[in-house]
């Protein structure tokens, strides 16, 4: 059958080894029209697998992010408390004082506006065009690519973000590796991801999983255990996983939930210690 996604075929997917552990031994965890996740044997990681080529998602992107101005309104109000939450831990890790950030993935500029505003001196990395150019008329300083290009030298930012990145990147191991070497000794990583497998593991049960493992965009579906063993792996310290606040989606029904949701998790987190499933997780790591 030829089905067409995003203007991808199944003849346009190759199946990959997990890119935590390199294991092929997997198991199918999820299936949703022509994308499969599988769960790895060895380490628990769920990630798609066939997936497209690097330069075809590349080419996908182009039409990823909004470019509507109302769109991108709603992307701003959308990611505003999340947002804050990290300008939060930035600050209070730079010892109140501002330094030099990266923000991987910063689309329309939002949280590099944000820093600047508290003197930080900022720098984006982002390969959508349209965002770019929106962010560039704001007067930041965004470089077009991806960290494989190596546009910055080494050990040149004291917090470099990356706000649901991650799940999207072809070798997540190797991103945050990339990361850490971009980090000046004592620098600290803040990456935002969506923590989506309990969610759709549960509404497996009720047959639908409401798209939220948004193949082929996410490549890769964390887990608090499975974020962590990433960024040991790419050389991180004193990892620490939390909630980092919620996401404000445009329609009121959803902004409700996803405030309650994130308010819950928050309390449970701060009564229990534990990490409420299902919400969005923030994960910090210091480069020692
Ligand atoms: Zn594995």
């Amino acid at each position: 059958m030829h089905r067409k996604i995003h203007g991808l075929t199944e003849s346009d997917l190759f199946p990959v080894p997990c890119s935590l552990c390199g294991s092929t031994r997997s198991a199918r965890e999820h299936r949703r029209g022509i994308f499969e996740y599988r769960r790895c044997s060895h380490c628990r990681f769920v990630y798609l697998s066939p997936r497209p080529t690097q330069a075809k998602l590349v080419e996908c992107y182009q039409r990823y992010l909004p470019d509507r101005e109302p769109d991108i309104d709603a992307w701003e109000r959308m990611m505003e408390v999340v947002f804050s939450r990290a300008a939060e831990a930035a600050t209070r890790h730079a010892g109140g004082g501002p330094g030099d950030l990266l923000d991987i993935g910063c689309a329309h500029g939002f949280f590099l506006s944000r820093m600047r505003g508290l003197g930080w001196r900022v720098k984006g990395l982002e390969i959508a065009k349209k965002a770019i150019g929106f962010a560039r008329s704001k007067g930041l300083d965004v470089t077009e690519g991806t960290l494989a290009d190596r546009p910055f030298p080494p050990a040149s930012f004291d917090v470099v973000s990356a706000f649901y990145v991650v799940e999207h990147v072809w070798d997540p191991v190797e991103f945050l590796r990339d990361i850490h070497a971009l980090l000046r000794p004592g620098g600290l990583a803040i990456v935002r991801w969506p923590h989506t497998a309990p969610l759709v593991r549960f509404l497996m049960a009720l047959r639908e999983d409401l798209g939220l493992y948004d193949p082929p965009w996410h490549l890769s579906q964390f887990e608090p255990g499975t974020i962590a063993l990433a960024m040991r792996r790419a050389g991180f310290r004193d990892i620490r996983t939390g909630t980092g606040g919620w996401t404000r989606p445009a329609n009121p029904s959803g902004r409700a939930i996803s405030a309650l949701g994130g308010r819950l998790a928050e309390l449970y987190g701060g009564i229990t210690g534990q990490l409420f499933p299902g919400v969005s997780k923030t994960t910090t790591g210091v480069r020692v």
